[in-house]
């Protein structure tokens, strides 16, 4: 089970949507694994609050008149704010003893956090020991990662054909939490914004700007961009960090106001979530303006001819902009974009910028021109066909594009996960005539001396993917993911599950009979007929044939996905024992509990029934006639699955 919870982490860091798992959550999902296990917890000393949000003028003039209102200021009283950027990063908690770093942890639940001291000791931005005489000093800040060594890792993760992870802030959350500290680790950035205790003698901070000051004074890294201003002036100051955004190296999503004096916060007070004495002030998403350029057809995988905008560079919050996704033809006319059109440009994290719509042209006598969509393949020349209102090439793997997506996307992660072949190594190999279509990944066994004379590839790096590629001969393969794999025009996750399901049996000959057959199979019958064409061609026909050699063992796994309780209770606990056929025991127990079902590992009178596989224990069997436990083999309690 606890093998569940990196995959989660992988996911989180590359995939959009899912969400990063608190102590709260792991504990609602994953019962049987106790915090402790997980990640050890540290106690704050004060709540970690969040803050409240303000998106317009409204919200600030509410927030000024309620602070006014509690201290009972006239309205000629002017009240001082501290504004700082809000970093789009991930809250720290440092505590300091006697001038060394004791102890660090993430907000948590507010109340408790995670102790994440090993990778702070890692962080080269956090000094193990400061300036500080006194007894205890607790400080809060923000660790977050700055753009330039966000693309590094990529860089590393790209030429080591590892997915990319989507944003900054998600990596910085990823590297933080991870029980291994890696190089890039110490690549954590981290600026110290509030004290929140202090044991020392005499000495008193009495506004937040002084505390920065102190807090820099002592060794601390502290945001230098940080203004004083009244609230009469607020919205400048706000303005002033605005300005700033697209010049700073790092990822800032807002503004953060402070009441500055420290006797007008203890006197406003908190409530249980947020205190009344600061907010933040969230930007829009950054946009921008420039020219759309030209339109530039790109193949996809599957065959699918998508448009992409090439556009006179223009910088967003720092990062220059050349393209931006089209998605469709539909997209392009209902925006009434032409070549040459005045364009804004919206970028939203750190996802593919994309044009909201034309912004007004100032230029005189603009000359501007249709967007015509091609006839023909821009990588093959085929005639394209349009369907589902997109344009599609029919070219398979004789369609170079397609070929090339296609065996990288066979080689990555989502498929066979082969080591040292991502796009580059795949078209270098390519063009070299030496792999076509998905099989031919595993000729390159042969080639082992001339893949070893080529620039960059030493003697060592073509033994590791060689390795990597054998070792893919001897694995089982999901099969779901075989199907995805083989390049079937409009075969998704989707359709494949659907394909996998239908088999009576698992393994090749179910695929081909299914692939004959495409009418048997609950798919729509423009899927039908693209499983039809790629069937009827002599060459995929033997591609299917010839992979099957080099990869026998296919396991089926389709219906790991379904939540359908069928004929058992809708959650109970079971125990197992023994060894189920062509299922690892986790995989075993985890097709179990996405039936919504606990697995235990001992038999106990609260378990509802023992699922033996082949020699279960006998211990195991004892126990649950003792208990008068039902005992029911693995295949029979499956069927009661389904
Ligand atoms: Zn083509």
């Amino acid at each position: 089970m606890l093998t569940e919870l990196p995959q989660h982490m992988q996911d989180y860091l590359t995939k959009e949507d899912v969400p990063w798992l608190s102590i709260e959550e792991i504990n609602a999902r994953f019962p049987h694994i106790t915090a402790k296990e997980i990640t050890p917890v540290a106690k704050h000393v004060k709540p970690m609050l969040s803050l409240e949000n303000m998106f317009d003028l409204n919200d600030l003039v509410k927030f000024i008149s309620q602070i006014r209102k509690k201290l009972d200021l006239t309205e000629e009283t002017p009240i001082e704010f501290c504004i700082e950027p809000k970093l789009d990063g991930l809250a720290l908690s440092l505590t300091y003893e006697n001038g060394k770093l004791i102890e660090a942890s993430t907000r948590g639940d507010g109340q408790t956090g995670e102790d994440v001291l090993p990778m702070v000791k890692h962080m080269k931005s956090i000094p193990q020991v400061i300036n500080f005489t006194g007894s205890k000093l607790v400080v809060r800040g923000e660790v977050f990662l700055k753009r330039d060594d966000f693309r590094e890792i990529n860089a590393k993760r790209l030429a080591a054909n590892l997915v990319l992870y989507k944003t900054p802030r998600n990596t910085a959350v990823g590297l933080l939490k991870s029980k291994q500290p890696t190089e890039d680790t110490e690549k954590l950035s981290f600026f110290a914004y509030s004290v929140v205790e202090m044991d020392t003698a005499g000495m008193t901070l009495q506004t937040q700007f002084e505390s920065l000051s102190f807090l820099e004074k002592i060794g601390l890294p502290v945001n230098p961009q940080r203004v004083i201003r009244t609230d009469k002036d607020c919205l400048k100051g706000i303005d002033e960090i605005q300005q700033l955004r697209p010049n700073l190296p790092y990822g800032i999503d807002g503004a953060v106001l402070k009441v500055n004096n420290f006797e007008f916060q203890k006197r406003l007070g908190e409530s249980s979530t947020s205190p009344y004495w600061a907010r933040a002030w969230k930007f829009p998403s950054a946009v921008g303006y420039t020219y759309l350029e030209d339109v530039i057809w790109s193949v996809g995988r599957l065959g699918a001819v998508t448009p992409v905008a090439k556009l006179t560079p223009v910088t967003i919050d720092g990062i220059t902009i050349e393209k931006a996704t089209l998605h469709n033809l539909d997209f392009i006319r209902h925006l009434r974009l032409q070549k040459n059109s005045y364009v804004t440009v919206e970028r939203a994290g750190d996802v593919i910028p994309s044009i909201v719509g034309r912004a007004f042209d100032t230029r005189e006598n603009p000359v501007y021109e249709e967007i015509l969509p091609p006839t023909q393949c821009p990588s093959c020349q085929r005639e394209l066909k349009v369907e589902s209102k997109a344009l599609w090439c029919s070219g398979g793997y004789e369609c170079p594009d397609q070929a090339i997506q296609s065996l990288a996307y066979f080689c990555s992660k989502d498929c066979l996960d082969i080591p040292f072949m991502g796009i580059e190594a795949v078209k270098l190999f390519y063009s070299l005539g030496w792999i076509k279509t998905i099989d031919s990944v595993f000729t390159l066994l042969q080639r082992r001396k001339e893949i070893s004379q080529l620039p960059r590839w030493s003697v060592k790096k073509t033994s590791k993917l060689l390795d990597g590629i054998l070792a893919k001969t001897k694995e089982s393969h999901d099969m779901v993911r075989i199907v995805m794999g083989l390049g079937i025009p409009m075969v998704g996750r989707r359709t494949a599950s659907l394909i996998c399901q239908s088999f009576t049996q698992s393994g090749w000959e179910s695929l081909i009979h299914c692939l004959e057959h495409p009418e048997t199979l609950a798919v729509g019958p423009m899927t039908q007929s693209a499983i039809r064409v790629f069937w009827s061609s002599l060459e995929n026909r033997e591609m299917v044939k010839r992979l099957s050699h080099f990869l026998p063992l296919i396991r089926d796994s389709s219906n790991l996905g379904s939540t359908n309780t069928g004929g058992l209770p809708t959650s109970s606990k079971v125990c197992m024992s023994g060894i189920i056929k062509g299922l690892t025991r986790d995989e075993a127990k985890k097709l179990v509990e996405r039936h919504g079902h606990t697995v235990v590992d001992n038999v106990t009178k609260s378990i509802s029934t023992l699922v033996i596989g082949e020699k279960p224990s006998e211990k195991k069997l004892s126990q649950a006639r003792k208990f008068n436990i039902p005992i029911v083999e693995w295949n029979t309690y499956c069927n009661k699955l389904q």
